[in-house]
């Protein structure tokens, strides 16, 4: 997997992807991420890449050119560039990287599937993707289809965001990382990047832990691979994690969940799977309505709506 991020802020990345897993990823050689200065693609002496709002209005906008000029750079065709290339049944090989390399030089691939369709052998599967707040909101799900990707180039918006036409000719999704408004695209491609290396296989010491995490998926098919081992049937349509303990068993006066102490698996699961659905109902009851219950599972669930509500009726 090959990730180019394209900023004006560059050195934000640095140090940002050398811990912990995402750090023995990329020293590993499983995943590459070149981060490209937006202003090595500009021409005039003050490196100019924002420009003011067309119709008046607040604050300034990322230019087309320098953004298209750095995409360009990176082998990314224009949407009429690749519908030329199929009407002439050619596969273009834009720009080259001679420009605007920043922490790590990186090697502009021989063509790009998403300029050829459809995709010969050998094509890279790339998706260009712009972060901003009017995005699709980034899920596990987007991580995990990102994740099966060869590349992902990431632009990251600043000031009132990009010129729409870029969104519009280069990039495939427009994503969002939540609910809320960053001062730049930056932390978005951060934690973007994040959720998808760690899905690469061979990055998590323990591969299993990505299936079993909150909103993982296919449990059904997990679960059947039990072997005395508790585990936690996550996933089964993206519940949340179960709360975890480590030692010690006891800690400013709290004691470790004594089902947890038995050694008894069967009743370790039940009790895990118990705590998704309460944590799910709780905090993000929106998951319910997607996730695919076991009828031991809708009576758990009815159980903890009976609780709550003769709890509500008392206080
Ligand atoms: N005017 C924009 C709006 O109201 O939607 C906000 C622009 S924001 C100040 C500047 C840049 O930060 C955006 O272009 C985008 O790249 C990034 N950004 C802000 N919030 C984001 C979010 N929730 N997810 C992803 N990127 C975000």
């Amino acid at each position: 997997m090959r990730i180019d991020i394209v900023t004006i802020f560059p050195g934000f990345f640095a140090g940002i992807f050398e811990h912990g897993v995402i750090r023995r990823a990329l020293g590993e050689g499983l995943a590459k991420i070149d981060v490209h200065d937006l202003r090595a693609f500009t021409h005039d002496r003050h490196r100019t890449v924002d420009d003011r709002p067309f119709g008046g209005g607040e604050g300034m906008v990322l230019k087309p050119e320098p953004i298209a000029e750095a995409l360009a750079a990176l082998g990314i065709a224009s949407r009429f560039e690749r519908q030329d290339a199929i009407r002439a049944g050619i596969s273009p090989q834009t720009g080259s990287m001679s420009r605007g390399t920043t922490l790590v030089a990186p090697q502009t691939p021989q063509f790009d599937s998403r300029a050829l369709a459809p995709a010969g052998e050998g094509a890279l599967q790339t998706r260009v993707i712009l972060l901003s707040a009017q995005g699709r909101r980034f899920t596990q799900a987007i991580a995990r289809e990102l994740a099966a990707l060869d590349r992902i180039v990431l632009v990251c918006g600043r000031y009132e965001g990009v010129d729409e036409r870029i969104n519009e000719l280069y990039c495939d999704r427009e994503l969002s990382i939540g609910d809320y408004v960053l001062s730049g695209g930056e932390l978005a491609a951060a934690v973007v990047a994040d959720a998808v290396l760690r899905l690469l296989p061979g990055v998590l010491g323990n591969e299993a832990s990505r299936e079993f995490e909150s909103f993982g998926e296919e449990d059904a098919k997990i679960d059947s691979d039990v072997e005395g081992v508790p585990r936690s049937q996550h996933g089964a349509g993206g519940l949340l994690d179960y709360p975890h303990y480590t030692r010690p068993a006891e800690f400013s006066g709290l004691r470790v969940p004594e089902v947890l102490m038995n050694g008894d698996h069967a009743q370790i699961r039940r009790w895990r799977r118990e705590q998704q659905l309460r944590k799910t109902l709780a905090n993000r009851p929106d998951l319910l309505e997607r996730a695919q219950l076991s009828t031991e599972d809708d009576k758990l669930l009815d159980q903890i709506r009976r609780e709550r509500a003769e709890f509500d009726a008392l206080h």
